[in-house]
Protein backbone atom coordinates (compact mmCIF):
# COMPACT_ATOMS: atom_id res chain seq x y z
CA UNK A 1 0.00 0.00 0.00
CA UNK A 2 1.61 3.32 -0.85
CA UNK A 3 2.08 5.89 1.90
CA UNK A 4 2.54 9.92 2.01
CA UNK A 5 6.27 8.53 2.80
CA UNK A 6 6.80 6.92 -0.28
CA UNK A 7 5.27 9.43 -2.19
CA UNK A 8 7.60 12.00 -0.21
CA UNK A 9 10.80 10.34 -1.42
CA UNK A 10 13.28 12.85 -2.66
CA UNK A 11 12.70 15.08 0.16
CA UNK A 12 9.79 17.43 -1.68
CA UNK A 13 8.09 18.71 1.79
CA UNK A 14 10.36 17.55 3.81
CA UNK A 15 10.70 18.08 7.75
CA UNK A 16 13.12 18.22 10.07
CA UNK A 17 12.80 17.66 13.53
CA UNK A 18 15.62 20.16 14.86
CA UNK A 19 15.66 18.13 18.72
CA UNK A 20 15.88 14.68 17.42
CA UNK A 21 19.01 16.17 14.93
CA UNK A 22 20.94 17.52 18.30
CA UNK A 23 23.19 13.98 18.28
CA UNK A 24 23.81 14.03 14.65
CA UNK A 25 24.04 17.35 14.41
CA UNK A 26 25.86 18.06 17.64
CA UNK A 27 28.75 15.19 17.13
CA UNK A 28 29.51 17.25 13.82
CA UNK A 29 30.02 20.30 16.04
CA UNK A 30 32.26 18.80 18.94
CA UNK A 31 34.50 17.76 16.57
CA UNK A 32 36.48 21.46 16.42
CA UNK A 33 36.47 21.76 20.60
CA UNK A 34 37.52 18.30 20.51
CA UNK A 35 40.55 18.84 17.99
CA UNK A 36 41.20 22.09 19.62
CA UNK A 37 41.60 21.20 23.30
CA UNK A 38 42.28 17.49 23.26
CA UNK A 39 45.92 16.78 22.71
CA UNK A 40 46.61 14.33 19.81
CA UNK A 41 48.30 10.89 20.45
CA UNK A 42 48.76 8.13 18.25
CA UNK A 43 46.81 5.80 20.23
CA UNK A 44 43.67 8.35 19.90
CA UNK A 45 44.51 6.86 16.04
CA UNK A 46 44.42 3.77 16.70
CA UNK A 47 41.45 4.10 18.74
CA UNK A 48 39.40 5.42 15.84
CA UNK A 49 40.34 2.66 13.54
CA UNK A 50 39.49 -0.20 15.98
CA UNK A 51 35.99 1.42 16.71
CA UNK A 52 35.33 2.40 13.09
CA UNK A 53 36.30 -1.64 11.80
CA UNK A 54 34.34 -3.35 14.60
CA UNK A 55 31.02 -1.33 14.04
CA UNK A 56 31.61 -1.18 10.44
CA UNK A 57 31.28 -4.92 10.34
CA UNK A 58 28.20 -4.08 12.48
CA UNK A 59 27.02 -2.02 9.63
CA UNK A 60 27.56 -3.99 7.04
CA UNK A 61 27.48 -7.55 8.49
CA UNK A 62 24.39 -6.95 10.85
CA UNK A 63 22.21 -3.96 8.91
CA UNK A 64 23.03 -4.89 6.01
CA UNK A 65 24.08 -8.48 4.88
CA UNK A 66 22.14 -10.12 7.71
CA UNK A 67 18.96 -8.32 8.78
CA UNK A 68 18.41 -6.89 5.32
CA UNK A 69 19.26 -9.43 2.93
CA UNK A 70 19.30 -12.51 5.21
CA UNK A 71 22.55 -13.25 3.20
CA UNK A 72 23.85 -16.07 5.84
CA UNK A 73 22.59 -17.60 9.04
CA UNK A 74 23.12 -17.78 12.65
CA UNK A 75 22.04 -18.59 16.21
CA UNK A 76 19.50 -16.20 18.08
CA UNK A 77 22.09 -14.54 20.97
CA UNK A 78 25.02 -13.78 17.99
CA UNK A 79 21.98 -12.10 16.31
CA UNK A 80 21.21 -9.95 19.30
CA UNK A 81 25.10 -9.19 19.07
CA UNK A 82 24.98 -8.21 15.49
CA UNK A 83 21.90 -6.12 16.04
CA UNK A 84 23.16 -4.53 19.06
CA UNK A 85 27.35 -4.07 17.36
CA UNK A 86 25.21 -2.28 14.51
CA UNK A 87 23.32 0.10 16.65
CA UNK A 88 26.06 1.27 18.45
CA UNK A 89 27.17 3.21 15.18
CA UNK A 90 24.02 5.28 15.93
CA UNK A 91 22.45 4.53 12.48
CA UNK A 92 18.97 4.06 14.21
CA UNK A 93 16.96 0.99 14.70
CA UNK A 94 18.12 -2.34 13.29
CA UNK A 95 14.13 -3.13 11.56
CA UNK A 96 14.20 0.47 10.41
CA UNK A 97 17.26 0.19 9.02
CA UNK A 98 17.05 -3.04 6.82
CA UNK A 99 13.51 -2.41 6.45
CA UNK A 100 14.49 1.15 4.48
CA UNK A 101 17.09 -0.94 2.55
CA UNK A 102 14.84 -3.28 1.44
CA UNK A 103 12.72 -0.73 0.12
CA UNK A 104 15.84 0.90 -1.53
CA UNK A 105 16.69 -2.18 -3.86
CA UNK A 106 12.60 -2.54 -4.98
CA UNK A 107 12.81 0.83 -6.17
CA UNK A 108 16.34 1.50 -6.74
CA UNK A 109 17.18 4.77 -8.69
CA UNK A 110 12.98 4.67 -9.57
CA UNK A 111 10.74 7.24 -8.20
CA UNK A 112 9.88 6.27 -4.84
CA UNK A 113 13.65 5.41 -3.82
CA UNK A 114 14.39 7.03 -0.31
CA UNK A 115 17.81 7.87 -1.49
CA UNK A 116 18.83 8.30 -5.11
CA UNK A 117 21.74 10.56 -6.19
CA UNK A 118 20.00 10.61 -9.91
CA UNK A 119 16.51 11.44 -8.71
CA UNK A 120 17.32 13.99 -5.64
CA UNK A 121 20.69 15.05 -5.44
CA UNK A 122 24.07 13.88 -3.84
CA UNK A 123 22.91 15.88 -0.66
CA UNK A 124 19.83 14.36 -0.02
CA UNK A 125 21.17 10.64 -0.99
CA UNK A 126 23.94 10.81 1.36
CA UNK A 127 21.96 12.29 4.34
CA UNK A 128 19.17 14.67 4.02
CA UNK A 129 16.93 11.29 3.79
CA UNK A 130 19.02 9.93 6.99
CA UNK A 131 17.86 13.49 9.08
CA UNK A 132 14.54 14.17 7.72
CA UNK A 133 11.76 13.28 10.26
CA UNK A 134 9.54 12.01 7.39
CA UNK A 135 11.15 8.80 7.81
CA UNK A 136 11.11 7.99 11.41
CA UNK A 137 8.39 5.31 11.91
CA UNK A 138 9.65 1.47 10.96
CA UNK A 139 8.24 0.09 7.82
CA UNK A 140 7.05 -3.24 9.06
CA UNK A 141 5.58 -4.25 6.30
CA UNK A 142 8.95 -4.97 4.95
CA UNK A 143 10.71 -6.28 7.76
CA UNK A 144 8.50 -8.95 9.43
CA UNK A 145 10.59 -11.82 9.83
CA UNK A 146 12.66 -10.28 12.22
CA UNK A 147 9.93 -8.20 13.71
CA UNK A 148 8.79 -11.46 15.04
CA UNK A 149 11.59 -11.26 18.12
CA UNK A 150 10.80 -8.79 21.21
CA UNK A 151 14.70 -8.37 21.94
CA UNK A 152 14.82 -6.88 18.37
CA UNK A 153 11.44 -5.14 18.39
CA UNK A 154 12.84 -3.47 21.66
CA UNK A 155 16.62 -2.92 20.63
CA UNK A 156 14.33 -1.36 17.51
CA UNK A 157 12.65 1.50 19.78
CA UNK A 158 14.80 2.05 22.33
CA UNK A 159 17.74 2.58 19.23
CA UNK A 160 20.44 4.99 21.02
CA UNK A 161 20.71 2.51 24.31
CA UNK A 162 23.56 0.51 22.36
CA UNK A 163 25.55 3.82 21.01
CA UNK A 164 25.16 5.24 24.63
CA UNK A 165 26.21 2.20 26.41
CA UNK A 166 29.50 1.91 23.61
CA UNK A 167 30.34 6.00 25.01
CA UNK A 168 29.99 4.66 28.57
CA UNK A 169 32.28 2.26 27.94
CA UNK A 170 34.63 4.64 26.28
CA UNK A 171 34.36 6.68 29.21
CA UNK A 172 34.66 4.12 31.58
CA UNK A 173 38.24 3.01 29.58
CA UNK A 174 39.98 6.73 28.77
CA UNK A 175 37.57 9.56 30.38
CA UNK A 176 36.94 12.74 27.53
CA UNK A 177 39.76 11.56 25.08
CA UNK A 178 38.48 7.96 24.45
CA UNK A 179 34.76 9.10 24.49
CA UNK A 180 35.85 12.17 21.99
CA UNK A 181 38.23 9.86 19.34
CA UNK A 182 36.12 6.19 19.76
CA UNK A 183 32.49 7.87 20.47
CA UNK A 184 32.74 11.40 18.70
CA UNK A 185 35.15 11.50 15.41
CA UNK A 186 34.54 7.14 14.77
CA UNK A 187 30.85 7.66 14.80
CA UNK A 188 30.44 10.51 12.36
CA UNK A 189 33.26 8.90 10.25
CA UNK A 190 31.31 5.92 10.02
CA UNK A 191 27.98 8.11 9.23
CA UNK A 192 29.74 9.38 6.15
CA UNK A 193 31.68 5.88 5.07
CA UNK A 194 27.99 3.85 5.60
CA UNK A 195 26.53 7.02 3.70
CA UNK A 196 28.82 6.60 0.82
CA UNK A 197 26.96 3.43 -0.35
CA UNK A 198 24.14 5.42 -0.69
CA UNK A 199 25.56 8.45 -2.88
CA UNK A 200 29.42 8.17 -4.28
CA UNK A 201 28.46 4.53 -5.13
CA UNK A 202 25.31 5.07 -7.15
CA UNK A 203 27.71 7.92 -9.11
CA UNK A 204 31.48 7.14 -9.27
CA UNK A 205 33.01 3.80 -10.08
CA UNK A 206 32.23 0.85 -12.80
CA UNK A 207 29.34 -0.63 -14.13
CA UNK A 208 29.95 -4.67 -14.82
CA UNK A 209 26.23 -5.68 -14.46
CA UNK A 210 23.08 -4.15 -15.85
CA UNK A 211 20.73 -3.21 -13.55
CA UNK A 212 17.45 -1.00 -12.87
CA UNK A 213 19.78 1.31 -11.38
CA UNK A 214 23.06 3.42 -11.25
CA UNK A 215 24.59 1.40 -8.79
CA UNK A 216 28.80 0.79 -9.24
CA UNK A 217 31.86 -0.70 -8.05
CA UNK A 218 34.52 1.42 -6.83
CA UNK A 219 37.66 0.08 -4.80
CA UNK A 220 38.09 2.75 -2.69
CA UNK A 221 34.34 2.57 -1.33
CA UNK A 222 34.80 -0.80 -0.81
CA UNK A 223 37.89 -0.42 1.42
CA UNK A 224 36.47 2.47 3.49
CA UNK A 225 32.92 0.51 3.92
CA UNK A 226 34.89 -3.37 4.12
CA UNK A 227 33.56 -4.51 0.89
CA UNK A 228 30.21 -2.75 0.64
CA UNK A 229 32.00 -0.69 -2.32
CA UNK A 230 31.21 -3.87 -4.52
CA UNK A 231 28.02 -2.07 -5.31
CA UNK A 232 27.37 -2.73 -8.89
CA UNK A 233 27.48 -6.60 -8.18
CA UNK A 234 25.68 -6.38 -4.80
CA UNK A 235 22.74 -4.93 -6.97
CA UNK A 236 22.64 -7.28 -9.83
CA UNK A 237 22.73 -10.11 -6.98
CA UNK A 238 21.68 -9.36 -3.36
CA UNK A 239 21.50 -12.10 -0.91
CA UNK A 240 25.10 -13.00 -0.99
CA UNK A 241 27.61 -12.91 2.18
CA UNK A 242 30.29 -12.04 -0.49
CA UNK A 243 29.78 -8.63 -2.15
CA UNK A 244 33.66 -9.27 -3.73
CA UNK A 245 33.26 -11.48 -6.41
CA UNK A 246 36.43 -11.83 -8.16
CA UNK A 247 40.18 -11.95 -6.26
CA UNK A 248 40.85 -8.07 -6.37
CA UNK A 249 37.65 -7.16 -5.10
CA UNK A 250 38.25 -6.99 -1.30
CA UNK A 251 35.99 -7.76 0.99
CA UNK A 252 36.97 -7.21 4.63
CA UNK A 253 33.30 -8.32 5.87
CA UNK A 254 32.89 -11.78 4.18
CA UNK A 255 36.36 -12.53 5.32
CA UNK A 256 35.21 -11.69 9.00
CA UNK A 257 32.24 -13.64 8.24
CA UNK A 258 34.57 -16.58 6.76
CA UNK A 259 36.63 -16.65 10.20
CA UNK A 260 33.30 -16.35 12.21
CA UNK A 261 31.89 -19.92 10.25
CA UNK A 262 35.15 -21.31 11.22
CA UNK A 263 34.14 -20.64 14.84
CA UNK A 264 30.40 -21.81 14.52
CA UNK A 265 29.55 -18.22 14.98
CA UNK A 266 27.75 -17.90 12.01
CA UNK A 267 26.48 -20.51 9.01
CA UNK A 268 25.63 -21.09 5.61
CA UNK A 269 26.94 -17.97 3.70
CA UNK A 270 25.12 -17.27 0.43
CA UNK A 271 27.63 -17.36 -2.40
CA UNK A 272 27.58 -15.85 -5.66
CA UNK A 273 27.17 -19.16 -8.56
CA UNK A 274 29.35 -18.85 -11.22
CA UNK A 275 26.68 -18.64 -13.65
CA UNK A 276 25.39 -14.98 -11.89
CA UNK A 277 28.89 -14.01 -11.68
CA UNK A 278 29.51 -14.56 -15.19
CA UNK A 279 27.00 -13.70 -16.92
CA UNK A 280 28.31 -10.37 -18.11
CA UNK A 281 30.38 -12.15 -20.66
CA UNK A 282 26.80 -13.21 -22.62
CA UNK A 283 25.83 -10.05 -22.86
CA UNK A 284 24.73 -8.90 -26.26
CA UNK A 285 25.54 -5.48 -28.17
CA UNK A 286 23.03 -3.79 -26.91
CA UNK A 287 23.64 -4.65 -23.05
CA UNK A 288 27.09 -3.56 -23.69
CA UNK A 289 25.78 -0.31 -25.07
CA UNK A 290 23.93 0.66 -22.38
CA UNK A 291 26.50 -0.11 -19.97
CA UNK A 292 28.81 1.90 -21.78
CA UNK A 293 26.70 4.49 -21.74
CA UNK A 294 26.13 4.32 -18.30
CA UNK A 295 29.72 4.27 -17.37
CA UNK A 296 29.85 8.18 -18.65
CA UNK A 297 27.03 8.86 -16.43
CA UNK A 298 27.57 11.99 -13.91
CA UNK A 299 25.39 13.94 -11.70
CA UNK A 300 25.95 17.18 -13.58
CA UNK A 301 24.50 15.68 -16.73
CA UNK A 302 21.76 13.58 -15.22
CA UNK A 303 20.69 11.49 -18.17
CA UNK A 304 17.43 9.30 -17.51
CA UNK A 305 17.76 6.43 -15.19
CA UNK A 306 17.85 2.93 -16.67
CA UNK A 307 14.54 1.38 -17.69
CA UNK A 308 14.17 -1.85 -15.46
CA UNK A 309 14.92 -4.93 -16.87
CA UNK A 310 14.88 -7.94 -15.27
CA UNK A 311 18.16 -9.07 -13.05
CA UNK A 312 18.43 -12.92 -11.82
CA UNK A 313 17.44 -11.58 -8.13
CA UNK A 314 13.91 -10.02 -8.53
CA UNK A 315 12.21 -8.26 -5.68
CA UNK A 316 10.88 -11.59 -4.42
CA UNK A 317 13.96 -12.81 -4.17
CA UNK A 318 14.95 -10.27 -1.73
CA UNK A 319 13.60 -12.84 1.35
CA UNK A 320 12.01 -9.86 2.92
CA UNK A 321 9.09 -11.39 3.13
CA UNK A 322 9.66 -15.00 3.95
CA UNK A 323 8.33 -16.40 7.12
CA UNK A 324 10.99 -18.05 8.82
CA UNK A 325 14.37 -16.16 10.06
CA UNK A 326 17.82 -17.61 9.52
CA UNK A 327 18.06 -18.69 13.28
CA UNK A 328 20.41 -22.41 13.26
CA UNK A 329 18.05 -25.02 14.32
ZN1 LIG B 1 22.16 0.98 -3.72
ZN1 LIG C 1 21.62 -4.16 -0.05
Amino acid sequence: MSTSTQTNAGGRGTKFDLVALIPFIGWHLLLVPGFLFIDFKWEYAALVVATYVLRMFGVTAGYHRYFSHRAFKTNRAFQFVLAFLAQTSAQKGVLWWAANHRHHHRHSDQEQDLHSPVRSGFWWSHMGWFMASDYEATRLESIRDFARFPELVWLNRFHAVPALVALGVMWLLGGVPWMFYGGVVSTVLLWHGTFTINSLSHIFGSRRYVTTDTSRNNFLLALLTMGEGWHNNHHFHQNTANQGWFWWELDATYAILKVLSFLGLVSDLRLVSDQTKYSYRAYGEAQQAQLAAEATFNLWRKPAPPTPSKTPDEVPALGGLAPQPLLKR
